[in-house]
């Protein structure tokens, strides 16, 4: 800026008081003064293109008011003094003006698709983002909807890339639509959207036309014949100022209102509320609770025995994360796990229990325990990293834990996550002798087709389908379908969350291989799981 001014003022300075018909001796050299007047006219320019190329708006809108400046000057000057000595500055000026034009052009170019998604020509995160900080600095109301198509993966892993595009195209067409103008629609990730629709927008007609829109199938054209496809759609809003004040904290609660519409079924809204709020203080809190037991290793480890359900020998355990902070906070996995796995805290979480579990228990597996087997849980998180397996390899390497009676519980959002890696670490886990199992199946949404192809060594019945087997014939069925299956896949299967004898009855007398449950143990300290295996032997 002081730049700016500095330069305004000298070529103020500059033109009015030279005289153009006067002129500078330097030593013995005559020096016209409009000749002069065109060096420094000619540095201007130079200069007016140099702020257009480090700031193109303000340096581009102080550059045409110096060359406008400029041009009216030497018209003056032409008229008044009836020379033409001036013409070749006001050309000059017009061209560097001309030049600045160009110059800001492709900049606004560049700048512009850096704020596109190039598959819908909508505004992506940054231009998203752009748009909101403008709205708060503009004191305006208004309503950001985030809006997600769930199952869009699946629609493009069966349908093809091509249509998968055109899906996306096909949605931005209709949010488009449905804002009708009343707002910003912008692509902010692979299958999300977030429009910023000003205060007066109806959300329950976009309520009206998520059902409408994206109630039943939609055709996409492929050649000649329309593929149809059901694009599953949630949307979560937030206000401002009313909800936030701030762009993060917009954006995140917009998030969770979206995270809740997702619980509902699919075409719904949810607007955010103030319960809510309070659900992510408590996800601070519990994050805040994560962090502390890591840096101040107030973690322990519990472990659940799992028995044979023919002859009640103990096949192994599953390693069950605990935490007790000195002051006495504590909270379950159930509760912490899944906070740690939105902020990725979960792979030093997953890298802190193998290490330990290893470490504590490979004396015991190796001197006591020669067929039992230790089962660690792995989130998506880790299991999706590249180099997984390899960073497992040199844990069981630095321990001297023995690779074949590791057991790695996995769960289906692996799959979800990224299913080739996740493939792929299986294999090398596989190749090294360590065991897979596959976590809580019966809860998520793996297809068979999907879960066939799955080289697991263990089949996991989640607690929940397995819950009402002592009154239900359908539940009983279903999981006498679940053990049959698992047993065509070639591998065992345990049930989880077994409470009663009845239970355990039941699940023998439909084959199922094991069971770990309160029935037979609950979780046990590190002490007596030890006492456990030397007990064993003795
Ligand atoms: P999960 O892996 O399915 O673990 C089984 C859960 O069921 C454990 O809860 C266990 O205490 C509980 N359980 C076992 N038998 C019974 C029963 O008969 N009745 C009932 N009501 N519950 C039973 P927990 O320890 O609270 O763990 C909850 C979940 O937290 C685990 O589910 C797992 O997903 C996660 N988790 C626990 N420890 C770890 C860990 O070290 N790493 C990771 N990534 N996740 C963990
Ligand atoms: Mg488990
Ligand atoms: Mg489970």
């Amino acid at each position: 800026m002081i730049l700016n001014i500095t330069i305004l003022v000298a070529l103020i300075i500059s033109n009015v008081t030279l005289n153009q018909e006067s002129a500078l001796r330097v030593g013995n050299v005559s020096l016209p003064v409009f000749s002069m007047n065109g060096v420094i006219q000619l540095l201007m320019f130079i200069v007016c293109i140099i702020m257009t190329c480090i700031s193109y708006r303000a340096g581009a809108r102080l550059s045409y008011g110096i060359l406008i400046f400029t041009v009216l000057y030497d018209m003056v000057g032409i008229l008044h003094t009836k020379s033409l000595a001036p013409l070749p500055g006001a050309i000059n000026a017009m061209l560097a003006f001309l030049a600045i034009f160009i110059i800001s052009k492709q900049f606004r170019l560049v700048e512009q698709e850096s704020l596109t998604d190039y598959v819908t020509g909508l505004y992506n995160m940054r231009g998203f983002l752009e748009t909101i900080e403008k709205r708060i600095a503009a004191r305006s109301l208004f309503t950001v909807i985030y809006f997600r198509i769930d199952n869009f993966r699946m629609i493009n892993d069966n349908l093809g890339h091509d249509m998968g595009t055109r899906l996306l195209r096909d949605v931005s067409v209709k949010l488009l639509e449905m804002t009708k103008g009343y707002g910003t629609v912008c692509k902010i990730g692979g299958s999300e959207y977030a429009l910023v629709t000003d205060v007066d927008f109806d959300l329950n007609a976009f309520r009206r036309g998520m059902k409408e829109r994206f109630g039943g199938k939609i055709a996409l054209e492929e050649g000649e014949y329309p593929v149809y496809c059901y694009p599953r759609v949630y949307a979560g809003s937030a206000r401002y100022p009313e909800d936030a004040l701030d762009v993060s904290t917009l954006i995140k609660y917009a998030d969770l209102a979206l995270y809740h519409a997702m619980k509902e079924r699919a075409n719904t809204l949810v607007c955010f509320d103030e319960q809510m709020g309070s659900e992510i203080l408590k996800q601070n809190e519990l994050e805040t609770l994560v962090k502390e037991c890591l840096a101040g290793d107030y973690f322990y480890l519990m472990y659940q025995p799992q028995y044979d359900t023919r002859t009640r020998q103990l096949r192994g355990f599953e390693t069950l994360l605990r935490t007790l902070l000195p002051d006495g906070t504590s909270a379950g996995p159930a509760e912490f796990i899944p906070v740690a796995e939105k902020t990725n805290l979960i792979i030093q979480i997953d890298t802190y229990v193998l290490n330990r579990a290893l470490t504590e228990m490979v004396d015991y597996i190796s001197n006591y325990g020669e067929d039992v087997i230790l089962s660690v849980n792995v989130s998506a998180n880790s299991m999706t990293r590249e180099d997984f397996a390899e960073h497992v390899a040199s844990v069981l390497k630095d321990t001297g834990f023995p690779a074949n009676r590791l057991e790695l519980e996995i769960t289906e959002y692996s799959l979800a996550e990224n299913e080739n890696i996740t493939i792929q670490n299986i294999g090398k886990l596989r190749k090294l002798g360590v065991k897979i199992a596959l976590d809580d199946f019966g809860t998520g949404y793996t297809s068979l087709a999907q879960l066939v192809k799955l080289p697991i060594n263990l089949l996991k019945i989640d607690k929940s389908l397995i819950d009402d087997i002592e009154t239900s014939e359908m539940s009983r069925d279903f999981v006498n379908v679940v053990i049959y299956m698992g047993h065509l896949m070639d591998c065992d299967v345990i049930s989880e969350g077994v409470e009663s004898q009845m239970q355990v009855d039941l699940l023998r007398e439909q084959n199922c291989d094991y069971v770990q449950g309160f029935v037979w143990d609950r979780p046990l300290y590190y002490e007596a799981a030890v006492a456990m295996l030397e007990r064993k032997v003795h």
